[in-house]
């Protein structure tokens, strides 16, 4: 559909969390998602859960991989069209530390690895990714 029509569809607000999840400071987790594009886990924050606790359950139920939450990290928004709807969502991400597990991706995504920073810059793709990564990275010392 142009651009210009997408703007006619009906609009809903959709939120979701998410974690960067660090293994010694030297690797971050990232998910293939269903569109062939290496992101951060997240997903829906269902009725009743904090943000906090849909971000870890997030991470667990895509990658398998047990994390603790060290500090917010700041929110994300892009917009997407699904079945005739535009969505306008809001992602907000958390600076976590890896405990257990190792990454075994869930239906719901193509892959789950954990990778060294500088490679994970490379092939983190979409703008709100590389902010949200920018400033997990300014936060390393946290760890
Ligand atoms: P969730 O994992 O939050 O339950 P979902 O699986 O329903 O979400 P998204 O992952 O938000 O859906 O993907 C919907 C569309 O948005 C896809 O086309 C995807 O490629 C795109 N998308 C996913 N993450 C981002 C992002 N960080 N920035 C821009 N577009 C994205």
């Amino acid at each position: 559909m142009p651009s210009k029509n997408v703007k006619k569809l009906p609009l809903r607000k959709e939120y979701s969390a998410g974690g960067v999840v660090f293994k010694d400071k030297r690797e971050v987790l990232l998910i293939k998602n269903p569109s062939n594009v290496w992101t951060f886990p997240k997903g829906h924050i269902e009725n009743g859960e904090t943000k906090e606790q849909a971000a870890l359950r997030e991470v667990k139920e895509e990658t398998n991989i047990d994390a603790e939450i060290v500090t917010y990290l700041g929110e994300i928004h892009y917009f997407f069209t699904w079945k005739g709807t535009r969505i306008f969502k809001t992602v907000y991400f958390f600076l976590m530390k890896y405990i257990s597990g190792k990454p075994v991706p869930s239906w719901e995504v193509k892959d789950a690895k954990f990778f060294p920073i500088e490679e994970a810059k490379k092939l983190i793709k979409y703008k709100g990714d590389k902010e949200i990564f920018s400033k997990a990275l300014e936060k390393l010392c946290l760890l």
